[in-house]
């Protein structure tokens, strides 16, 4: 027997970035009573984007302000939230699906697996050591810490282009390491990065080591072509190298991808019946505020179809 409360509901949503708060939006909207789970504080990672001016209807808005916008929209249809919960374990398997946290046991019909994703790490000594002392996965937050500094960005992509591209505002020099000779990113951010005078690239290198005293001083590359180790001096370093799902709870349940995202049909529809996932978590091609919204609202709706086409047995689950 456990003492700890029980709530029900007809579909809980893990996870409050654009894809939770869209989700949650649309099935308390479709008349679902609906619980908004995090394990941290509402709005996702774009809370922490200084600026997003690709979101439709807005051509400039702080992250943290539209995700504001996302959670009063929820509020008005009534949507029960519950900030920093700690889970200890989910079950998806069962008709009746569980989340139990260190107080309560959440209990649903379904569940929105909207958990978004994290920054990958490199995994070379001196990374954790110099987390916040020189390391840092968030240009937006930290760049102006580094006033007329020098940085490595590590990564080919979309976004280590994009962030070195704007580190650059502060910084007096960005050097962007990457692994092969040719860059992952959109050709148009390419362009713009080898337009701008304070990028210089170092391609086919990998980072060893991040060195320093109390923060951080150098970084060892390693050339990839003729395994030469070579020191560049830098006051900071921004690994972009892709994100990995927060998956943590659900892994050995749901089908996932070799990278570990979680597989879903059109209809955001997992390999668990009544478990639909949207947004970053998922297998998709684009990870922005606008897909992971649409997905959310795509889940919600098949959300609410599954509940209205099944009888469900278990006596709490007739409500
Ligand atoms: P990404 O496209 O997966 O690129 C990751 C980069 O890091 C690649 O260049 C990869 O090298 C490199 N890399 C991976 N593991 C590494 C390791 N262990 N050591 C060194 N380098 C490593 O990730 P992303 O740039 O974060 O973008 C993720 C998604 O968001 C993409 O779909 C992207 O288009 C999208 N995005 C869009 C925008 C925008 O449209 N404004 C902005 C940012 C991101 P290889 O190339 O050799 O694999």
């Amino acid at each position: 027997m456990t003492n700890k409360k029980e709530l029900f509901f007809d579909v809980i949503i893990l996870g409050s970035g654009p894809a939770g708060f869209s989700a949650a939006i649309y099935a308390s909207r479709g008349n679902l009573k609906t619980a908004i789970l995090d394990i941290n504080m509402f709005g996702g990672q774009p809370s922490n984007y200084l600026e997003i001016e690709n979101y439709p209807g807005f051509s400039l808005i702080g992250g943290f302000e539209l995700m504001e916008k996302f959670e009063e929209h929820a509020d008005k249809f009534g949507v029960e939230k519950f900030p920093m919960v700690e889970i200890e374990t989910i079950n998806l398997i069962n008709e009746v699906k569980e989340i139990e946290t260190t107080d309560t046991i959440y209990k649903a019909k379904s569940i929105i697996i909207a958990t978004g994703a994290q920054a990958k790490k490199l995994n070379i000594p001196g990374e954790d050591e110099f987390k916040g002392r020189g390391v840092s996965y968030c240009a937006i937050c930290d760049g102006a810490f580094y006033k007329d500094k020098t940085l490595a960005v590590i990564g080919g992509g979309n976004s280590a282009i994009e962030e070195a591209i704007y580190l650059t505002k502060f910084a007096k020099k960005v050097y962007i390491v990457h692994r092969r000779d040719e860059l992952r990113a959109d050709k148009i951010y390419q362009q713009k990065a080898f337009n701008n005078e304070k990028i210089e690239f170092i391609l086919s290198h990998s980072p060893k080591e991040i060195l320093g005293t109390n923060t951080v001083e150098k970084i060892i590359l390693e050339d990839l072509k003729t395994n030469q180790i070579k020191e560049l001096q830098v006051d900071g370093v921004f690994p972009y190298i892709g994100f990995t799902p927060n998956t943590e709870y659900f892994n050995g349940q749901i089908k996932q991808n070799q990278q570990g995202f979680i597989e879903t049909d059109t209809n955001m529809q997992t390999s668990i019946n009544g478990v639909f996932a949207a947004g970053d978590v998922r297998n998709t091609p684009l990870r922005q505020v606008i897909t992971a919204a649409s997905d959310g609202a795509v889940a919600a709706c098949s959300c609410i179809k599954y509940i209205e086409s099944k009888t469900f047995v278990t006596e709490e689950t007739k409500v």
